[in-house]
């Protein structure tokens, strides 16, 4: 069974579907700057994507994606929009309860953003304290999964952004939202006191690419999703064990 997507879902399907043990997947997007070539929307897209992914063996519940995190280093390049570490992990606990409430056994969070990643280990733990269990994924193994399918490097270890590979699966989700022509790779020079004070990206890089997106495909693109997906299974497989929830399929 496919998951059930909130997208193409009347309300008396859910209430149908959680007769039975029931996961909920919440994907965590943010609007924010990727370059010349894409979308503001890409973590969004991204994250749905994936979330999609994850979803579907499980006949989960597949949640709209969180359109807007926090993307405060990004906030130079017009476009992009920030909620604050508290408004968002306070949104992401309001629809966590929101989902206990109606009867579901657990949710698993599957981030797309980077900045998003503090506040949601903190609802996750708000979510757990209130007995509801709660898995937090960024994209599982995704840094092998680069190394074994790009042709470019990138511009910093575990540093994908506007490049090669979300490109890629830009290029397997919303093709039409993708300007190749307009794909140009940067390497910037990163301060030397990056990731140890607050810093704004378009402070020393003036396009918001990072790397190489001009060997980007679709076919790449599906074997990150899939790849993610699959490094995610065992721990999703693992956490529902731990916590004595049987996915039961129908
Ligand atoms: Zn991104």
């Amino acid at each position: 069974m496919p998951a059930l997507d909130f997208a193409f879902t009347p309300w008396t399907d859910v209430e149908a579907r959680l007769t039975r043990p029931t996961v909920a997947v919440l994907p965590l997007g943010a609007v924010e700057q990727h370059g010349a070539h894409l979308p503001l929307t890409v973590d969004a897209d991204l994250a749905l994507g994936v979330a999609r992914a994850i979803a579907d063996p499980l006949d989960a519940l597949l949640l709209p994606a969180m359109p807007y995190g926090d993307a405060w280093n990004n906030a130079a390049y017009p476009g992009t929009l920030s909620l604050s570490p508290a408004t968002l992990r306070a949104a992401i606990t309001d629809i966590g309860k929101g989902l206990q409430e109606m009867g579901v056994s657990s949710l698993i969070l599957l981030n797309g953003h980077f900045g998003n990643h503090e506040p949601m280990l903190l609802a996750a733990r708000d979510l757990a304290g209130g007995g509801l269990p709660c898995l937090h994924l960024d994209y599982p193994g995704l840094a092998e999964l680069a190394e074994k399918h790009c042709d470019s490097t990138p511009a910093a270890p575990h540093f994908y952004h506007a490049d090669e590979v979300e490109t890629s699966m830009m290029l397997a989700l919303r093709p039409d939202a993708v300007r190749m022509a307009d794909a140009a790779p940067s390497y910037p020079t990163f301060p030397a006191t990056f990731g140890a004070e607050p810093m704004q990206l378009r402070s020393f890089n003036p396009s918001g690419v990072f790397g190489d997106p001009r060997p980007a495909t679709a076919n790449k693109g599906r074997a990150f999703i899939e790849g993610i997906a699959a490094n995610a299974a065992p721990i999703i497989a693992a956490f529902l064990h731990r916590h004595g929830i049987a996915v039961i399929e129908p």
